[in-house]
């Protein structure tokens, strides 16, 4: 576990609060901007509006597998979701493109599960924020992540993943 200063800590909690009622998990805790105070001891997921949006989404896509126990067949079916109150825009906020959505997903050496939303392009700093999710028994599990461009060059050059 991080080790956290109490301001930060507080701070965490009321947003760690947030977060369970959507029931998506946060590797990297979300924190105002104004709190960026300590250089390199925050993630970019901070204050990332894109970041936040997607894990909006997890929360959609935890309820939709919850519901149907299967993930979604598109993206936009989160928005038919009744208790969803306003639809949220299935885009990346700085680049303003689709999410790219693929259930059959891909693996992330290193990450179990697969990753099956993501950034259209590299559009944040040569990173794209994704959804990483793992189907069990139980209910899904799902965090977002960053991932160096690096890596999805890799992956397009891997050999395609369990077509069927
Ligand atoms: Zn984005």
């Amino acid at each position: 576990m991080t080790m956290l200063q109490p301001r930060l800590i507080l701070q965490l909690l009321s947003l760690t609060a947030a977060l369970a009622a959507a029931g998506c998990q946060s590797t990297r805790p979300a924190a105002s901007p104004s709190s960026g105070g300590r250089q390199g001891a925050q993630q970019p997921a901070a204050i990332d509006p894109c970041a936040e949006r997607l894990h909006e989404i997890c929360g959609s896509l935890l309820m939709h597998y919850h519901l149907y126990k299967r993930l979604p067949q598109q993206l936009s079916d989160l928005s038919a979701l009744d208790a969803i109150d306003k639809p949220i825009p299935l885009v990346c906020p700085l680049s303003g493109k689709p999410y790219v959505y693929d259930p059959k997903g891909f693996d992330l050496r290193g990450k179990p599960g697969r990753i099956i939303i993501y950034d259209p392009e590299p559009s944040h700093s040569f990173m794209r924020w994704a959804i990483n999710v793992q189907e069990t028994d139980g209910p899904l599990i799902a965090d977002v992540l960053d991932i160096p461009e690096q890596r999805f060059i890799q992956r397009q050059n891997a050999p395609p993943a369990a077509q069927q």
